[in-house]
């Protein structure tokens, strides 16, 4: 009489692995985690992404500059100092390695120039570098 254990154990046997392998299935050999994220970035590889994203999924902002009034309401609602007030043109820049992805600002934007992407592929070695500021 087989045991419970012993059903659990073909079980995991027929099941297929539950890792998915990321960020591509098949990593192409001879270069860097970095280089091979850059090909995914230029479209040369495709990405296989680890989970779907769901529904309402907070991912870096997206900002639509020439609608922004200056008010600066996302300022005074952000709670890492993300955003800074860029007084010569009265617009703002977001500087997404500080971002907690709270969504407050995107919440309080009165003309809604803000708005949460699905973008998660945010890693980077330099947290100055150009993709992680939004202006
Ligand atoms: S999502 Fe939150 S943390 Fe990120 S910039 Fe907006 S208010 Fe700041
Ligand atoms: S709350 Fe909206 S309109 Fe006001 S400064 Fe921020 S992005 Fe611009």
């Amino acid at each position: 009489m087989p045991t419970p254990l012993i059903w659990e154990l073909i079980k995991q046997l027929i099941r297929k692995p539950t890792t998915n392998c990321f960020p591509v299935k098949h990593h192409p050999g001879k270069i860097t985690v970095t280089e091979l994220i850059n090909k995914v970035q230029d479209g040369e590889a495709e990405i296989n992404a680890p989970v779907t994203v769901p529904e309402k999924f907070r991912g870096k902002i997206t900002y639509d500059r020439e609608k922004c009034i200056g008010c600066r309401l996302c300022i005074k609602v952000c709670p890492s100092r993300a955003i800074e007030f860029l007084p010569e043109d009265k617009k703002i820049k977001i500087r997404i390695d500080r971002c907690i992805f709270c969504s407050q600002c995107n919440d309080i934007c009165p003309v809604n120039v803000l708005s949460m992407s699905e973008d998660f592929l945010l890693a980077n070695e330099d947290r100055h570098a150009p993709e992680l500021i939004v202006k």
